[in-house]
């Protein structure tokens, strides 16, 4: 292309392609090493396929000695929301995956696209050079008709064809448009023939067959920044990665890609488009949108409390079925031990996202902590939003430490935790000063109130804050006679019309009464928690 009108352009000295390979030299990495990464932009909201994603290429790349960076891609100014990048690399750092590389550090930044702006032009420079690239004035207006005729017209949408109005003009007419200061965007002077298709090999999806580009797809826009399709190609040729998984909605516009890369003379990395999450809807699948699902902005899971390893390992169910077996099988190593693999991740179709689900596995992690861990995450939750626990936490330190000792070891530990927000309510009977009295009229049992009465008088008469389980237990099957009950199950079932019921109904009874509750952790660690003093006061009111 004529040099004036390429000067008029860009006036500043660039760095030429290859002063720019030179700077950005082959990575030096063993043999078979992935380099993968996340591209998410900053829109102040992290989305959970943002960690789903960057889980995925975190992977790859650590179980193949490669390397997974971040890259904020930023090009589109008219989403950018303040701190909004803050907020995607604090939420990596909370999931344990924090990249090799991102902005301010590593050897091929910078890893933000607005901070790359050169690079960009100068690419575009030599495009423009070789006449592969040109000159477009056509306003958002008229983009925006020619698109509609083309609907109306039934045809494909874009700049091809007669709509490529600025394609083919004179030197002369772009230099006028240049000087009068008409705005601008540099389009791909496409040599593809959409007739023609190629394969594409999709490291996920298969091998598809794709029509050729023939669009002039945009490059640069009227603020110089870079359309995604001309900052993808550029970015993760300079970044050297190998793999690009992102999400299946980028699977149309592969040929636009290919031509890009061809174009620019770089070889092509491997595509792996990745099927998003989904969740059910009134019975039909869609994806989890950013509009309608709380769950699909990873601070719904803070909010709520889940523990971090638990999401994650949700997610790796969700990437490769095979992860919860293998889980059963190696119920404590690290997962990542576990091995990812393409072909798992092919078959994972727009997996769904279940709560239930991942409440269970925070369950089954949650019983895996000790008692200072379990404080140490509810009170971390509650700095940020239950004051009202944190402070009451935090001054009773060992109390909460005792009580979330309780049923904490032995074969069958308690796995009544599924997320910090709900500790209070499961344990809030442990608050004295907020305890509520129990409503017996509210109990399901056999006993009449006058009984009631009776039961927890006698009982609290023969109550020893230092009897020992067994001791304890045996005082509640002395009462038992006296009440028609059987002192355990087993005689209970050998002779059902002998008895009222059996010595759990007395317990119940106890149990209300101690915590206003029909469920709790074992009541014999419950009361032994709450002190003799707390127990007869509530056993007497
Ligand atoms: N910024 C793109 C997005 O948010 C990244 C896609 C990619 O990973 O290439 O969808």
């Amino acid at each position: 292309m004529n040099s004036e009108i390429i000067n008029k352009i860009f006036p500043q000295t660039l760095k030429t392609p290859e002063e720019l390979e030179a700077l950005y030299p082959k990575r030096n990495l063993p043999e078979g090493a992935q380099v993968t990464r996340i591209g998410p932009s900053p829109t102040g909201f992290m989305h959970l396929g943002g960690i789903y994603m960057g889980l995925i290429c975190s992977r790859f790349a650590d179980q193949t000695n490669g390397i997974y960076f971040l890259r904020i891609e930023d090009t589109d100014k008219k989403r950018e929301v303040e701190g909004a990048q803050k907020i995607i690399i604090d939420a990596l750092d909370d999931y344990g995956l924090t990249p090799d590389e991102g902005p301010g550090h590593g050897e091929y930044g910078p890893y933000i696209q607005s901070e790359r702006k050169d690079i960009y032009a100068s690419y575009v420079k030599h495009l423009l050079e070789k006449g592969d690239a040109y000159v477009c004035f056509s306003t958002e207006d008229e983009i925006k008709k020619a698109g509609e005729e083309q609907e109306s017209l039934n045809l494909k949408r874009g700049c091809y064809g007669k709509w490529a109005t600025w394609r083919d003009v004179s030197v002369e007419k772009v230099i006028a448009e240049l000087e009068k200061g008409t705005p601008y965007i540099i389009r791909l002077r496409s040599k593809g023939n959409s007739e023609k298709t190629f394969i594409h090999h999709d490291l996920l999806k298969g091998n598809i067959t794709l029509p050729e580009n023939d669009l002039d797809t945009v490059l640069l826009r009227g603020d110089g920044l870079p359309t995604y399709h001309f900052a993808h190609v550029v970015d993760d040729h300079l970044m050297r990665t190998t793999h690009v998984l992102r999400g299946d909605e980028w699977l149309s516009s592969v040929p636009a890609h290919y031509e890009l890369f061809k174009t620019l003379g770089f070889d092509l990395p491997l595509y792996g488009h990745i099927s998003p999450i989904n969740k059910l809807d009134n019975g039909n699948k869609r994806k989890l949108s950013k509009r309608k699902d709380p769950e699909a902005n990873i601070l719904f899971f803070k909010e709520k409390g889940f523990l971090v390893q638990a999401a994650i390992e949700y997610l790796l169910n969700l990437a490769n079925s095979d992860f919860e077996d293998w889980r059963k099988e190696n119920p404590d190593k690290d997962y990542k031990e576990f091995t990812l693999t393409m072909k798992r991740l092919a078959n994972s179709n727009g997996p769904l996202f279940n709560e239930v689900k991942l409440r269970d596995i925070a369950k089954e992690k949650n019983a895996k902590l000790n008692n200072i861990q379990i404080f140490e995450n509810v009170s971390t939750w509650a700095k940020d939003y239950n004051k009202y626990f944190y402070d009451l936490l935090n001054t009773q330190k060992d109390y909460w430490l005792k009580i979330f000792n309780i049923e904490r070891s032995g074969e069958n530990v308690r796995k009544d935790i599924a997320v910090w927000s709900e500790v209070y309510d499961l344990y809030d009977f442990f608050d004295n000063d907020k305890f509520i009295k129990p409503d017996f009229k509210n109990l399901k049992t056999i006993f009449s109130q006058d009984e009631i009465k009776e039961i927890l008088t006698e009982y609290s008469s023969i109550y020893n804050e230092n009897d020992d389980k067994q001791t304890w237990l045996n005082n509640l099957k002395s009462m038992c006679v006296k009440f028609g009950l059987a002192p355990d199950i087993k005689t209970y079932k050998a002779d059902k019309e002998a008895f009222k019921g059996h010595v759990g109904e007395l317990t119940q009874v106890i149990r209300f009464a101690v915590t206003s509750k029909t469920q709790s952790p074992d009541l014999y660690e419950v009361m032994g928690v709450l002190g003799g003093e707390v127990v007869r006061s509530r056993l007497n009111n």
